[in-house]
């Protein structure tokens, strides 16, 4: 029987914002997704699942019947000499799942190393480090229906994986549960990405010339550590904003008056400009408003200092929209989720 709990959801994100949550339950199996469907339905309530909560700023209480995936469970098949299909459940520990697969020699995933969150939270926005994304290496995600509890399979083609984005963020946004996601890893000749961000330099520094997996993973690490802050000890959801993608147009008449404009090609005639190269020139970076603020090392990482609500986060967040749209005329928008 389904236990339902009334408490603060502090400890549920890793923002650390206190909202209260009236209609908390945790799923282990699929019985027990049923039975909250059926509550769902007797009450005619919103239905919220909660992976990590690293990707989530509550503004307000959650009277929705809020589900905490805790489904538990990874199986695999070889697919041929080469190649592995991995299957894990929703509830699993998406950094403790990179670790196992490095563990067992299967590669594609070691760049997103350290990523907060659960399995089932990573093809939500497709998520992406160091030059890998999940849709490198997905193979398709099992989802039940919110509506009538049946079960979907879904390809890498119907979930229209984009950058940072998927249809679960769109146009099938709380209409699914994601169950399991699978990956097609390789067994060996791993096909290593070591050119982006500070990873070669990682490397070269650690002395290391021919690397493993296991070496591209403690390397993502390192740079992780050193650089961005750690949600157990200050409140965060990582990149708040994504990269905004622009025409090159734009990107001139920026590069007119800011010649060092970080930004990268994107597609013919777009190239996609580093949000946080346009918040800390715009002067955001290491503010601080009450307990909400601006990481002092990485702009793109807005901050909760202890005690700052959900709309203070929201209200700085969009302080930044508006000023860097005045001064660049690019227009942010926000990566994490908010409730
Ligand atoms: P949650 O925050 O719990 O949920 C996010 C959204 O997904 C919510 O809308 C929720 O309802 C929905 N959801 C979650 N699980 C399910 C499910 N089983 N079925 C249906 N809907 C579901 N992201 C990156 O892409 N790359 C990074 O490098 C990265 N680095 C980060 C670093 C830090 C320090 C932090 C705090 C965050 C970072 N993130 C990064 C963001 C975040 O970790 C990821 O987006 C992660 O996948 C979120 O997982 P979660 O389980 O915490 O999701
Ligand atoms: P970084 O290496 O300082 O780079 C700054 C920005 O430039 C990044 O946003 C990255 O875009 C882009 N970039 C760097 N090298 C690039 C290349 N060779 N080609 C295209 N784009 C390039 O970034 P960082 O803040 O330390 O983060 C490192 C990686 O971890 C990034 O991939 C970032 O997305 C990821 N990360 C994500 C989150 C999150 O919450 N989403 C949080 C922390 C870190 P991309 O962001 O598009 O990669």
């Amino acid at each position: 029987m389904l236990q339902l709990q009334s408490t603060t959801l502090r400890a549920y994100n890793t923002f650390g914002i206190d909202v209260q949550a009236t209609r908390l339950a945790e799923i282990a199996t699929s019985e027990d997704i049923l039975e909250a469907l059926e509550i769902r339905q007797k009450e005619n309530r919103e239905l919220l699942i909660l992976g990590g909560g690293s990707n989530l700023l509550f503004t307000r209480d959650v009277d929705d019947l809020l589900l905490l995936n805790r489904l538990k469970g990874i199986s695999h098949s070889f697919l041929s000499e080469d190649e592995v299909l991995v299957e894990a459940a929703a509830g699993e520990n998406w950094h403790t799942f990179v670790q196992f697969c490095i563990e067992n020699n299967w590669g594609g995933i070691e760049n997103l190393s350290l990523i907060p969150g659960n399995v089932g939270a990573s093809p939500m926005q497709n998520i992406g480090a160091y030059g890998v994304e999940i849709k490198d290496v997905f193979h398709s995600v099992r989802a039940m229906h919110v509506a009538d509890g049946s079960i979907h399979e879904f390809d890498a083609p119907t979930c229209k994986f984009g950058y940072r984005e998927s249809i679960f963020k769109r146009e099938q946004k709380g209409k699914f549960i994601i169950l399991s996601v699978s990956y097609k890893l390789t067994r060996r000749n791993h096909q290593l990405n070591t050119t982006y961000g500070a990873i070669s330099q990682e490397l070269q520094s650690q002395g290391i010339s021919n690397p493993s997996i296991r070496d591209v993973s403690n390397a993502v690490m390192a740079i992780r550590r050193s650089k961005l802050p750690d949600p157990a000890v200050l409140g965060n959801a990582g990149s708040f904003f994504k990269n905004p993608v622009v025409d090159n147009s734009l990107l001139e008449s920026i590069r007119l008056k800011y010649p060092n404009v970080v930004a990268y090609p994107a597609g013919d005639s777009h190239s996609k400009l580093a949000a946080g190269w346009l918040i800390e020139t715009a002067g955001w970076k290491g503010y601080r408003r009450d307990d909400a603020g601006v990481h002092a090392l990485q702009a793109l990482v807005l901050v909760n200092y202890g005690s700052a609500t959900g709309a203070q986060i929201w209200q700085l967040s969009q302080d930044i929209v508006d000023d860097v749209h005045s001064k660049f005329g690019v227009e942010l928008e926000r990566e994490v989720n908010v409730y």
